[in-house]
C-alpha cells in the first residue's frame, strides 16, 4: 500500500524547520560547541559570532537594530519579559496596562499575574470583525497608564489590528506600546520602528525556525526603553535575560529570518491564493459556513470557518488521519471550552465549536488544498447527515435554544 501523506494545516500552532535552517544550525551543535559568553578562546569567539550574525537577521526582520534584540527561550518568556519587566520599571510612573480579550494565553495570563502584584489591567472588548475599537482604547487610557500591549495578527483568526492608528494613539498619551508580533513576524512586512511599537515579542517555531528560541525587541532610542530582568545570573544580554544562550537555536532563528525576509511576499501571495481557493469552494459546495473575523486585514495564509450545525472536533475526527488542523473548542481539564477569541467577537458557543482553523504554510501544496477541500465538505455532509440538529434546521425549527452536549 502506498502511504498517504499527512497533510499540515496548523501552522499557527508551529511551523516545520525549513532544512536550510537547520543545515545553518548543525555546526554549531559539534564543532562551534562553544559558550557564547567565553570571551577568551576560539570556541566562544566562534559561538559569539554566530549569534551576532544571527541578532543582525533577526533585528533586520523587523526594521530593529541589533542591540535591540534579546534573545529568549521563546514567545511566551519574552512576553513575560515585556509586561512584567516594564510593569516592574515602571510602576513609579503608574500602574494601569490596556490589552485586548483576543490576545494569546501568554498575554492574559501574565496580565492576571500582574493584577495579583498590584497592576490594573483594561482587557478590551473587540469588534464583531475582531478589531478593535480605537476610541474605546483611547478612552481607557488614563494618567496611571504605563502600557499598552495589541498583538499584530491574531493567532486564531489571522485578524490584524490597525497597529499605525493604535501607536498613534498611545504616543499621544505617552504610553508605551508592546505587541505580540508572533504571528505576523516573518509572515507580513513587520517594522517596528516605522509603527512607533516599543517593545515586540515572536518566536523561531512559528517561521520555520527550531522551538524554544525567540526574542523580545526593546526599543533603545526615543524612547529608551528599559525593563526589570525577570531571570538573575550571569547578566547576558546587556542584563536583561541571564542564561547561556541556546546557540544553535539562536542560529537557527537567524537563518529562518533571513529566509522570511526573502521570500514572505512570495509566500503569502502563493497562499493566499490557496487560502482564497479553499474558502471559495467550502462556499459553494456547502450551505451554511461562516468565515470568522475581518477577511479584508487578515494574514495571507489563516482563514478560521464556522460550519453551522456540525461540532468542530467531532469534524475533525472524520478526517484527522490525514489532515492536521485546530478546532474552535479548547480542552480544558473537564470539558470542550469554546475558543475566548471567537467568543469575544460574539460568536454563540455553538458557532464557535463549530469552526476550523486552516493555516497553510510554506510547504503546503494546491493538492493538500484539493484534498483538504474534498475531505472536509464530505466530513461536514457526513455529519449534517447524521445530525437531527441538522435536520430540524432543515425543517426551519428555530434552533437558538438547542444545546450542544458538550454543556
Ligand atoms: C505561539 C504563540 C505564542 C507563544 O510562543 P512560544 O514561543 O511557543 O512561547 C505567543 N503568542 C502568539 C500569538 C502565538 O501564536
Amino acid at each position: 500500500m502506498e502511504a498517504k501523506k499527512l497533510i499540515y494545516l496548523d501552522n499557527n500552532a508551529t511551523t516545520p524547520c525549513d532544512p536550510r535552517v537547520v543545515e545553518a544550525m548543525l555546526p554549531y551543535f559539534t564543532t562551534h560547541f562553544g559558550n557564547a559568553a567565553s570571551r577568551n578562546h576560539p570556541f566562544g569567539w566562534a559561538a559569539e559570532e554566530g549569534v551576532d550574525y544571527a541578532r543582525e537577521q533577526v533585528a533586520q526582520l523587523i526594521g530593529a537594530d541589533s542591540k535591540e534584540i534579546i534573545f529568549t527561550s521563546g514567545a511566551t518568556e519574552a512576553i513575560n519579559l515585556a509586561l512584567k519587566g516594564a510593569f516592574e520599571m515602571y510602576r513609579k510612573k503608574g500602574n494601569h496596562i490596556i490589552t485586548a480579550k483576543t490576545e494569546h494565553k501568554a498575554v492574559l495570563d501574565t496580565c492576571k499575574k500582574l493584577e495579583t502584584m498590584g497592576a490594573e489591567v483594561t482587557y478590551l472588548d473587540v469588534q464583531p470583525d475582531g478589531l478593535i475599537d480605537l476610541a474605546q482604547l483611547e478612552a481607557a487610557i488614563t494618567k496611571k497608564t504605563i502600557l499598552v500591549s495589541i498583538m499584530w495578527a491574531n493567532n486564531e483568526t489571522g485578524v490584524i489590528q490597525p497597529m499605525a492608528e493604535i501607536s498613534k494613539i498611545c504616543e499621544k498619551h505617552g504610553a508605551l506600546l508592546m505587541s505580540d508580533i508572533t504571528q505576523a513576524a516573518g509572515k507580513v512586512p513587520v517594522d517596528v520602528k516605522k509603527m512607533g511599537i516599543h517593545l515586540a515579542a515572536f518566536t523561531a517555531h512559528k517561521m520555520y525556525g527550531p522551538k524554544g528560541v525567540g526574542a523580545l525587541f526593546v526599543n533603545r532610542i526615543k524612547p529608551r526603553v528599559k525593563v526589570t530582568a525577570q531571570m538573575d545570573g550571569g547578566g547576558h544580554e546587556r542584563g536583561m535575560r541571564s542564561g547561556t544562550m541556546n546557540v544553535p537555536g539562536i542560529v537557527g532563528f537567524g537563518k529562518a529570518a533571513e529566509l522570511a525576509s526573502r521570500e514572505m511576499q512570495r509566500d503569502a501571495e502563493r497562499l493566499s491564493k490557496l487560502r482564497d481557493k479553499l474558502q471559495k469552494a467550502f462556499g459553494e459546495i456547502l450551505e451554511e459556513v461562516v468565515v470568522n473575523g475581518n477577511q479584508e486585514h487578515r494574514m495571507p495564509h489563516v482563514t478560521n470557518i464556522s460550519f453551522k450545525h456540525v461540532e468542530g472536533e467531532g469534524l475533525m475526527m472524520t478526517f484527522n488521519q490525514k489532515i492536521a488542523l485546530s478546532s474552535g473548542s479548547a480542552c480544558t481539564s473537564a470539558s470542550l471550552e469554546p475558543s475566548y477569541v471567537l467568543v469575544a467577537l460574539g460568536l454563540g458557543d455553538d458557532l464557535a465549536h463549530s469552526s476550523l482553523r486552516f493555516s497553510l504554510g510554506r510547504f503546503t501544496t494546491e493538492e493538500d488544498i484539493d484534498q483538504t477541500i474534498a475531505a472536509v465538505s464530505a466530513g461536514v455532509n457526513h455529519m449534517r447527515d447524521l445530525s437531527p440538529i441538522w435536520e430540524m434546521y432543515k425543517e426551519g425549527i428555530d434552533l437558538s435554544n438547542v444545546q450542544w452536549s458538550e454543556h
